[in-house]
Formats: C-alpha cells, sequence, structure tokens
C-alpha cells in the first residue's frame, strides 16, 4: 500500500478526486462497489473510495490475515 504522489486522480470511473491511496487493481478489483476500468495494473483511490474498498473488503482481508 503506497503513497501517491500529488496531482494523480482516483481511479474510479467518474470520480475526479486526488488519490490518496494505491493498491494493486487485484485487490482493488476484490471491492464490488467500486468502479474501476478493467486494464489497470494499479489502483489510486481517493480517501472516500479508499474508505469504501476497505469496508468492501473487510472479511476478505480478515481471512487473508488468518491464512498467512
Ligand atoms: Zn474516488
Amino acid at each position: 500500500m503506497g503513497k501517491v504522489s500529488k496531482g494523480v486522480k482516483c481511479s474510479v470511473i467518474g470520480c475526479n478526486n486526488e488519490a490518496e491511496r494505491s493498491i494493486s487493481a487485484q485487490r482493488a478489483y476484490l471491492s464490488n462497489s467500486l468502479k474501476l476500468p478493467s486494464n489497470i495494473s494499479q489502483a489510486y483511490l481517493c480517501k472516500e473510495h479508499y474508505k469504501v474498498w476497505k469496508k468492501d473488503t473487510k472479511e476478505i482481508r480478515e481471512i487473508e490475515r488468518l491464512r498467512w
């Protein structure tokens, strides 16, 4: 999970906010409610959408944590 340099926009379709976090697209796709382009390798999320992603993937990430 990386920090994002200034001026990078959120990858969510229709969102124009500045991105705050970057995660691999593979992980970003785990969220069902984020509309993301299908051809990206890295997803940039604004504060708001990062929150949505975290909420959506809470269970999945919990399972992953236990597995490792
Ligand atoms: Zn956004």
